[in-house]
Formats: C-alpha cells, sequence, structure tokens
C-alpha cells in the first residue's frame, strides 16, 4: 500500500474505513480539553456505550428478582457463562467447548500449569522468553518451587540474538529441540508485551510435541489483536486476560483454553471447584468431583456476572465487526504508523528512535514499540502535553497501539506530527540525562 504523510490522505482512508463507524460504539477520553488519541488500548481498552446498558440488565434483574435472577430475567446468571464460548472461540480460532471464561489471567496460568506442569525426574524443564511479563515469571517460579525444584535449574529463558530486539523461530525451535530429553513445557506470550514480536505458535507447538512436551501461550496481548488457530495449530492449553484489547474493564473476567484432545479426560490433575462439576449433579453437593467434560470442567466458583455483562458488550461489538476484518484494517493502519515514524526518523538527525518491533506483517500486531535513545521519559511527557496517551516502559521504550476497532489514520497522522516536535524539544537533552 502507498502511504502519503498528509492529513488529507489520513481522512481519506478513514473516509473509506469499512469499520469506520465502530469508533462510535466507544468512549474516547479527553486530554487538555480534546478527544485524546488513544495509544493504549494493549493496557486498557476503551469502554463501549453499550457497556452500561448490559450492566445495568444486570443490576435490573439482581434488583428485581434477588436470588431468583440464577434462573429469571433477562439473562439468567446460572448459565450467563455459557453465552461466551461460541463468539470467543471464534476470537481465539477453538471449538466452543475448548473455551471458558473464568477468574483472572494468572489464576488461569496456574490453574492451567497445575495440569500440564507435572514434572518427573527426568522430564521437569520449562522453556519460555527472557524477561517475560512479571506474572508469568512469578506464575513459572512458584510452580516450579511448588514442585519442589529449583527455578534456575528448571527455567529456560530465551533471549534474541545479539544486536536483535525479537525472537527468532528457528532459534526456538533450535532450543526446544536442544533440552527435548528434559522438557515437560513450552510457554510463551502469543504476542510480546514490550517488543509486540508474534509469535509464530504453530511450528513452536509442534516442536513442543515432537520434543514430547506441553505447549502453551499467554494471550494477553495477542486475544483481539491477531488472528489466531489455536485448535489448528494444536495448542495445549493458552489464557488470556479481556482488559486490553477485549476492552471489558480493569480487572475484567478472564478466559482460558484447552484443546480438545484434554477436554474430556477427568482423570487429569486439576485444581477443583463446584463449578467445574458435572451440572447434572452439581446441586446435589455429594462427594466426589465429577468434571464437566469441556473446557468448564477447569472452573471454580459461580460466574462473576457484573463483570462478565462488561465483557459481553465488548465481545458482542467483535462479533459484529469481525476479526478477520480487524486483521485486515489492523494491517494497513499498523503499516501507516511505521511509515509515519519511517518519515519522523529520516527528518531527525540525532536518529533518536529505534523500531524494536519487527516489521514483517505476520510478525508484529497493531502495537509498535519504540526505543529512545536519549530523553525517553521526556519525550513520552511531551506526547502526553499534547493529547497522545502512550504507554512507558523502563528504561526506554514507548509503546503505541493503533486499535483498528476505534482508531483513526488521522490518529496516526497527528501522533507524527505531535512526535516530530517533541524529539525537537528535547534534541537537547544529553543521553542518559534527565531535565526534571
Ligand atoms: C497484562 C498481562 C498479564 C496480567 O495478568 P493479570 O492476572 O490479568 O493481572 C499477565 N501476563 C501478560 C503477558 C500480560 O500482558
Amino acid at each position: 500500500m502507498r502511504y502519503e504523510n498528509s492529513l488529507e490522505f489520513a481522512r481519506q482512508q478513514d473516509q473509506e474505513d469499512t469499520l469506520k463507524e465502530f469508533r462510535k460504539k466507544f468512549y474516547i477520553p479527553i486530554l487538555g480539553g480534546k478527544p485524546s488519541i488513544y495509544f493504549t488500548g494493549n493496557s486498557l481498552g476503551l469502554q463501549p456505550i453499550s457497556t452500561q446498558d448490559y450492566v445495568n440488565d444486570f443490576l435490573q434483574d439482581w434488583a428485581n428478582f434477588g436470588v431468583e435472577g440464577h434462573f429469571h430475567g433477562k439473562t439468567p446468571w446460572l448459565s450467563y457463562h455459557e453465552l461466551f464460548p461460541e463468539k470467543l472461540s471464534k476470537l481465539v480460532g477453538a471449538l466452543p467447548e475448548e473455551v471458558i471464561v473464568m477468574n483472572q489471567l494468572t489464576v488461569n496460568l496456574h490453574l492451567l500449569l497445575i495440569t500440564f506442569y507435572r514434572p518427573s525426574t527426568k522430564r521437569y524443564k520449562i522453556i519460555c522468553e527472557g524477561k517475560a511479563f512479571p506474572s508469568d515469571q512469578y506464575a513459572l517460579e512458584s510452580q516450579v518451587k511448588l514442585h519442589g525444584l529449583k527455578p534456575d535449574d528448571t527455567i529456560i529463558e530465551l533471549e534474541p540474538r545479539e544486536g536483535e530486539f525479537s525472537l527468532r523461530t528457528e532459534d526456538i525451535v533450535e532450543a526446544i529441540k536442544r533440552h527435548s530429553n528434559e522438557l515437560a513445557v513450552v510457554l510463551f506470550g502469543g504476542v510480546n508485551y514490550y517488543s509486540g514480536e508474534v509469535m509464530d505458535m504453530k511450528p513452536i507447538t509442534h516442536a513442543a510435541h515432537e520434543a514430547g512436551a506441553y505447549c502453551g501461550f499467554d494471550l494477553a496481548h495477542a486475544i483481539g489483536n491477531i488472528e489466531l488457530k489455536l485448535h489448528e495449530w494444536e495448542v495445549d492449553f493458552a489464557c488470556w486476560c479481556s482488559y486490553k484489547y477485549l476492552n471489558s474493564g480493569p480487572g475484567g473476567v478472564a478466559g482460558a483454553f484447552i484443546h480438545e484432545r484434554f477436554i474430556s479426560d477427568s482423570s487429569l490433575p486439576r485444581l477443583a471447584g463446584w463449578w467445574g462439576h458435572e451440572k447434572a449433579t452439581r446441586f446435589q453437593m455429594e462427594k466426589g468431583f465429577k468434571p464437566i467434560l469441556t473446557a468448564e470442567g477447569w472452573q471454580l466458583s459461580n460466574a462473576p456476572v457484573l463483570s462478565m455483562a462488561a465483557h459481553r458488550a465488548s465481545i458482542d461489538i467483535f462479533d459484529e465487526a469481525g476479526m478477520g476484518n480487524l486483521a485486515i484494517k489492523s494491517r494497513k493502519l499498523t503499516g501507516y504508523l511505521f511509515y509515519i515514524l519511517d518519515q519522523v526518523n529520516e527528518a531527525d538527525d540525532s536518529k533518536n528512535l529505534t523500531i524494536i518491533t519487527p516489521r514483517n506483517e505476520n510478525e508484529h500486531g497493531c502495537q509498535v514499540s519504540i526505543l529512545v535513545k536519549k530523553g525517553g521519559k521526556e519525550l513520552f511527557n511531551e506526547l502526553q502535553k499534547n493529547g497522545v496517551i502512550a504507554d512507558w516502559r523502563e528504561p526506554d521504550v514507548i509503546r503505541i497501539a493503533p486499535v483498528p476497532l476505534y482508531n483513526t489514520f488521522e490518529d496516526v497522522y497527528k501522533f507524527g506530527q505531535i512526535l516530530k516536535a517533541g524529539l525537537n524539544a528535547v534534541r537537547h537533552i544529553p543521553e542518559g540525562n534527565k531535565y526534571w
């Protein structure tokens, strides 16, 4: 696609965008009296305007029916969670019975590791990315200790090659082969939260299986961002949160995927709770856990309906827009961001910016991470002063995510102008120095 660095071009693209009406379904935060350029949907997605109606419907049912709301009202609570798998399974490329909405991301990661990380004296190692999201690091570390093992001898963290910012699939596959005799689990972020790199999940899963290990993905930055085919790729397990690209509010109810191969195996070890118990006999309250033979068999507690109401509002919007359409727009919009960043960089003789997100269309979603050599925090503050809500990661990275549901080409164009001015404002700062 041929891009141009002009407001006319950006507006023309927005005019022609078949998804343009979706922006109107969201509240755009105001900064300095104007709608902000909101580029942090990768951290906290915006609130759909319809969320209030979904939440109000729940509150009404609760007010009108009390406990009977489990069975009566607009959307009875007993089966509320069953509304999700059909639509969510399209977002992750799964069968509905492989998907469950429950808990929070890190809780789900723990529950899945209890099932899939069962180290033996011979097979106990875990391969993951270096500098994984802290919660994932802590989850792995504590799981390893739970089994009486030492994290340093057990967890193998893969780093990009010298001078590179992202992992190469061939290097991951090679590491999996090298450790194949001792490998228990391979776990990666589907999209790396820092660099924005999309992992090539199919060959990684395949290599893990060849090695005799299980393979799982943390999809916090992947779901609602890129197209996924978990079932077809034969991924064993996955989990995600709903407050980033899925716009379901801070700490919103999360989700998990367990491949069809495992869901009907009631002998699999797991941490159980009553909501995972066979529905027909759940309320007989008898001894002996009998799991539901779908991903629901990993549920612990009855559904957090208040949080699920907000989740539903957003999932319905995704269903209407279609992940395939969103992915097409995302490629154009993020392609435009790359182009604009190159324009800004060319004009900047201090060459202060390095894009660390891979440029290949299949290796990035909508997020672009920019490493700032000098005055990074100051540049970030300049952006914010001028209406851009972006994300700062210590020590030197600004993450920018134009989200296809609600961001525009005009947002990206204007961001380029603000970035250019910001670079000028920080150019006198010596490397490593702070000016406030
Ligand atoms: C956002 C994120 C989390 C957050 O976990 P919660 O349990 O939802 O707080 C975990 N892992 C990754 C990779 C993330 O991006």
